[in-house]
């Protein structure tokens, strides 16, 4: 008898669980919500690399805003442009 309830609580247990790894299975397959501007995806002009844009080195010329991945491509798309 006291197996009896051991039982059907561990199938309980298994039903609940198996139920939250389904739902949690469908919201990964629900389609992403649109990114947020800082998760935004900015093509570096000097080598084509896409950085999100809060971690891209951002660099103002003539209003317009170009994203680099590092300093260095920073440096080299100044030395093309003053060049
Ligand atoms: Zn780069």
């Amino acid at each position: 008898m006291y197996r009896l309830f051991l039982i059907i609580g561990l199938l309980v247990l298994l039903f609940v669980l198996l139920k939250s790894i389904y739902r949690s299975s469908k919201q990964v397959g629900r389609p992403a919500p649109p990114p947020l501007d800082g998760d935004q995806m900015v093509q570096d002009p000097v080598c084509g690399v896409f950085v999100p844009r809060k971690t891209a080195i951002v660099q103002q010329v003539g209003g317009i805003s170009n994203c680099f991945c590092s300093q260095e491509c920073a440096a080299k798309f100044e030395e093309q442009r003053t060049s």
